[in-house]
């Protein structure tokens, strides 16, 4: 049996509504209910405070990797609260971070040989275009007038006013659109799926790059850099870009002198089959933003990875005024540095890549059994990352109203079976651990492919 919390579960619950005010969250909608609350974890796992069991299909929302309550990272933080919880990276250093840069360095594409730590992605991102704006007014032969980004117009890159500037202008920025930079130029990158011109890969040719590729010609001269999420994009509802896609634009940033950023926030550390998703292309960024996964869901922690030849430009005497003058209190955390190197020793004592690479088809057969859905319009997969868009007729791929909230409704149907997953708009989106085993991912899909008819069931009756 499951300890008691104390304060009562009741207790709990009325606290909840009454102090805590959540992340993308209609806080009128979720006070009408208590809140399920999860006070344990193992493995692929999830308890609540009555002992109920849940599959965590978001990773805990896109973080965990080696499951919960691992013992190589409880381990590694347990040693070392017995050092030390917190010293800083202003003016000091400690013996992990170190080795935890210089591991990374090892593992992330060749060129990329600095890390710069922070806290989470947003961050993360903030300082790759902080670093891309002062490089080119340091540069060895600088442009300065280098001061614009461009990104996709789905992106997502985070909700600090930085990392929001070069999303998606869509709902999450409404109210802020007063704040975000205007340095900004957006391409339209709807991929295959979403392509408006019904253009067929690989016939088209990748006709969605060429509008990158006009900008750039035209404004090269103003353009820092380009920024994109690697392989797949992640809250724009799971949508993969066509091979080739990312390799192109790397080769054009390069021949207009721009620098390329990947935000590997969601899809490093293994989430698409390989350790960066930048490796499936042979890409090397100039900068490379990372955090999620990077301590293996336990612990916030993040790190942009750069080249010696961007790191080099921030090199002078003090008075040149070069440094980099960005920081956060929590820079390098030894608590999150030792789970940092903690996941990374797991992904050689299990093999995790190898496992993973080995499951990927069979999640995608597993998948398969649910395109005989008739809500089921679309499934996109890359590695452990999965869309599952629900649509009113699968042969016009009529969008459901949002206002319908059916990925909401599925999601909850869900929940009642014993799975957590969390949805963006009408597409559900699945993202297990890597640990999750074969066993595990047919009990997600299984549960997925109850919870939809349930769902269609009442939906039907309310409009028929
Ligand atoms: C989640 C995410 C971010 C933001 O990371 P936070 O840690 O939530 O600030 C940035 N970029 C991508 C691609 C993400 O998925």
């Amino acid at each position: 049996m499951p300890k008691k919390p104390f304060p009562s579960v009741k207790q709990l619950q009325k606290d909840a509504q009454s102090y805590i005010w959540h992340p993308f969250t209609q806080m009128q909608e979720w006070e009408q209910h208590p809140p399920l609350l999860i006070n344990r974890g193992k493995g692929t796992f999830l308890y609540d405070v009555d002992g109920n069991t849940y599959l965590d299909g978001t990773s805990s929302i896109w973080v965990n990797i080696h499951g919960h309550r691992h013992p190589t990272i409880d381990g590694a933080i347990r040693k070392q609260l017995t050092q030390i919880a917190h010293t800083t990276l202003l003016g000091l250093s400690h013996p992990l971070s170190i080795q935890l840069a210089k591991s990374l360095v090892h593992l992330a594409p060749p060129g990329l040989r600095k890390v710069f730590f922070s806290d989470n992605g947003s961050t993360a991102v903030e300082i790759a275009l902080k670093m891309a704006i002062q490089y080119w007014q340091q540069c060895s032969s600088p442009q300065p007038r280098k001061i614009e980004f461009i990104h996709l117009s789905a992106a997502y890159h985070g909700d600090t006013v930085g990392s929001m500037s070069l999303s998606g202008n869509g709902l999450f920025q409404k109210p802020f659109s007063s704040l975000l930079f205007s340095g900004r130029q957006q391409i339209e990158a709807p991929f295959c799926y979403r392509c408006p011109l019904n253009l067929q890969f690989p016939q088209c040719q990748m006709a969605c790059i060429d509008p990158l590729e006009s900008i750039l010609k035209e404004k090269h001269e103003e353009i820092a850099a380009v920024i994109v999420e690697p392989m797949v994009q992640g809250v724009a509802g799971l949508i993969p870009s066509p091979p080739g896609y990312l390799q192109r634009i790397r080769e054009l940033c390069r021949r207009y002198h721009v620098l390329f950023i990947a935000d590997e926030v969601a899809t490093g550390f293994g989430r698409t089959g390989r350790m960066f998703a930048c490796e499936h292309e042979s890409v090397i960024p100039d900068i490379m933003a990372i955090a999620k996964g990077m301590t293996g869901g336990y612990l916030p922690l993040a790190a942009t990875l750069t080249t010696e030849d961007i790191y080099s430009a921030f090199l002078g005497e003090f008075d040149e005024s070069k440094t980099f003058f960005h920081g956060h209190s929590y820079t390098g955390n030894p608590l999150g540095c030792a789970a940092a190197l903690a996941n990374l020793s797991i992904f050689k004592t299990e093999r995790t890549l190898t496992k993973v690479q080995r499951r990927i088809p069979k999640l995608a057969v597993l998948l398969q059994t649910l395109s005989t859905d008739p809500w089921v319009g679309d499934i996109r997969q890359c590695g452990y990352m999965v869309g599952i868009e629900l649509v009113q007729d699968p042969h016009t791929k009529k969008p459901f109203p949002l206002s319908h909230r059916i990925g909401h409704h599925v999601t909850l149907a869900a929940r009642a079976l014993g799975l957590l997953i969390r949805p963006i708009g009408n597409t559900l989106i699945l993202m297990p651990p890597l640990s999750t085993s074969l066993k595990e991912l047919k009990q997600m899909i299984d549960i997925i492919k109850v919870a939809i008819p349930l769902v269609r069931a009442s939906h039907n009756s309310k409009n028929p």
